[in-house]
């Protein structure tokens, strides 16, 4: 199954209710839970589109459905705004994704307003500095989750899987499969079992090649994530 959501030339539009996500989000916790049971891991993204206290909100009211984390409740650029939500629910938290370095979690991390950090190899300074990052979180219990996002290329993959391998601190990779296209023009050595289990394979290296000649028969082609609208006046908000 492949999702790509930048799926267009320009940003498509969609609709956004704070009102109406607030209210529907329990419910379709509840029937899921109820389809599921209670053994399968659920996770929520809400891609910063709450304010903190709207964010206390929901993890409240998610709890009865034992969430696996709560991922981006609201932007992390004020590290504080978590406290705020951390005072309110025990629902997990994850955020990192956009993380550059250190500094960016530092506070969440000491303060032990997160327990999953989901810095990458690509946007957070290599493995090396993710290592840093990793030991910081694991004086606090803090684990990893590293963002996986189709984005991301297979390179970065392959090195998050050797990380992930090394972390003792682990908690999850996230996995949003590429195309068999991408794929191809990225030959690797790393694999999902089918079974939520991936292996970093046994080439040395992070085991990426990259067959330029391939990759030379599909120009760049734009695409853009979506952009949300405020359902009452049409303002921007985040997707
Ligand atoms: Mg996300």
């Amino acid at each position: 199954m492949f999702y790509e959501p930048a799926d267009a030339d320009l940003p498509s539009e969609h609709d956004w209710s704070t009102e109406k996500y607030l209210n529907h989000t329990p419910q379709l916790f509840d029937a899921v839970r109820q389809a599921v049971g209670p053994d399968t891991h659920l996770l929520h993204d809400v891609h910063h589109r709450l304010t903190p206290i709207e964010a206390a909100r929901l993890g409240k009211s998610l709890e009865p459905y034992k969430l696996f984390w709560m991922e981006d409740p609201t932007p992390a650029e004020n590290q504080e705004a978590f406290k705020l939500i951390r005072q309110h629910t025990t629902t997990p938290i994850a955020v990192g994704e956009i993380f550059n370095s250190i500094w960016d979690c530092k506070d969440l991390i000491q303060n032990q307003l997160i327990d999953y950090i989901r810095t990458t190899v690509v946007h957070a300074g290599g493995i090396t500095h993710l290592r840093r990052i990793a030991d910081l979180a694991s004086l606090y219990q803090v684990r990893t989750g590293s963002h996986g996002a189709t984005d991301l290329s297979p390179v970065c993959m392959g090195a998050a899987l050797h990380f992930d391998t090394w972390v003792p601190n682990f908690g999850v990779q996230e996995l949003m499969p590429h195309t068999p296209l991408a794929d191809e023009v990225f030959p690797h050595d790393y694999h999902y079992d089918g079974k939520g289990l991936m292996h970093c394979g046994e080439k040395p290296g992070h085991g990426v090649e990259i067959d330029e000649a391939l990759a030379a028969k599909y120009p760049y082609k734009r695409a853009y994530l979506p952009v949300n609208r405020q359902q009452h006046d049409g303002a921007l908000w985040n997707w």
